[in-house]
């Protein structure tokens, strides 16, 4: 019994462009410099050796263990697999299809927008202004029907953080409207900038962290929403029972000892410096025309040719992000900070690209 299964489907899915991932782009690489991962591989060892039963939904210790690193409550942290899960958990909880809205600020990350689309929701775009911050009055004329705000703070692709000022606005803007994500993803490499002291004057706030920058921890697919419990609570009504590993929960709990945080802490020294010795670096490099200021583990820079800049080095297995084809992004590319050698190789291959 062979029919066309297409028939099927909802009609908004057929040939649905899935988001474009560095693993999905590609690349015959030695040097992977495309998303934003951590260059230092950490070594955790698997402990547990009961697999035959089920995990605890929420492992406790582990919740524990990043509310006291996050320096909040346990019932303000629920634990999802990856940043990612988080976004898809609150667009069910708070949108409704072909009704509701979310509002992002592009370019930004794509997963916000992905997600809606998925579930056939509006997605209202207030493009950033120059300067990369909120267009505060385009927001304030499109709230209609929006839900969810989407705040990424250090932007990703753009590196920069929206001021403290404005994001105390823009909750205001959404009381009783809307719910206000800011994504943390990279918050580590600017530590003194993130919010989580504020979950408990705002019900409307939620934060989006993860394991998969800082922490080394891509692989694992692990990330945490913070918020107030009442929303915590209502998140984990919907979530899968099982959503953490007992290998997750095991090794995200070795992760999370006050040794670790350390040695994370002094990579992100690390990788800071890296970060700032190659922005010295691609400033005195005459592809480069403007490298935009990074709070994060990547940078944002204009380049003349970009194109060819970008094939260049993937053609030498340096692979990048072209950002290029983004809203305001023309000529841009994207580089994650790697390890020192890593950088130096990006550099010196930079230097011999002439036209
Ligand atoms: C990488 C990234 C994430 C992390 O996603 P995970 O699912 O936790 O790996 C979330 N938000 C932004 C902006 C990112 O760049």
């Amino acid at each position: 019994m062979i029919f066309n299964i297409e028939k099927l489907v909802r009609p908004h899915l057929l040939n649905f462009t899935p988001y474009q991932s560095a693993r999905r782009i590609g690349g015959k690489g030695n040097i992977w410099l495309n998303a934003n991962e951590s260059p230092i591989s950490i070594k955790y060892k698997f402990k547990n050796s009961n697999l035959n039963r089920y995990p605890e939904s929420q492992p406790k210790n582990m919740i524990l263990r990043y509310a006291n690193y996050s320096k909040i409550n346990p019932e303000n942290v629920l634990a999802t697999r990856g940043s990612d899960e988080g976004i898809d958990l609150l667009s069910r909880m708070f949108c409704i299809p072909e009704k509701d809205a979310i509002m992002i600020f592009p370019p930004t990350y794509d997963m916000y927008s992905i997600v809606a689309n998925i579930m056939n929701v509006d997605v209202k775009e207030i493009p950033l202004l120059k300067d990369w911050n909120l267009d505060l009055l385009n927001l304030k004329l499109h709230m209609n029907n929006v839900k969810i705000i989407y705040l990424c703070r250090p932007n990703n692709p753009t590196g920069n953080c929206f001021s403290e000022k404005v994001i105390k606005k823009i909750l205001k803007i959404a009381y009783k409207k809307a719910i206000v994500v800011v994504d943390e993803a990279y918050i580590e490499f600017c530590y003194d900038k993130n919010i989580s002291s504020w979950l408990c004057n705002y019900s409307h706030l939620v934060i989006l962290r993860t394991l998969s920058k800082a922490f080394s921890l891509a692989g694992l697919r692990c990330g945490f929403l913070l918020s107030n419990e009442k929303i915590i609570k209502m998140l984990s009504s919907i979530i899968p029972p099982y959503p953490i590993s007992v290998s997750t929960s095991d090794i995200v709990e070795e992760a999370l000892n006050k040794k670790n945080i350390y040695n994370i802490k002094k990579n992100v020294v690390l990788l800071n410096k890296n970060k700032n010795w190659l922005v010295k670096k691609l400033k005195s490099n005459i592809l480069v025309k403007r490298i935009h200021d990074s709070d994060a583990n990547y940078i944002l820079a204009e380049f003349y040719h970009s194109d060819k800049v970008f094939n260049f080095l993937w053609n030498k297995g340096i692979i990048i992000r072209d950002q290029s084809k983004k809203m305001n992004l023309e000529g841009h590319l994207r580089i994650s900070i790697g390890t020192r050698s890593e950088c130096e190789e990006l550099i010196e291959s930079l230097n011999f690209l002439k036209f």
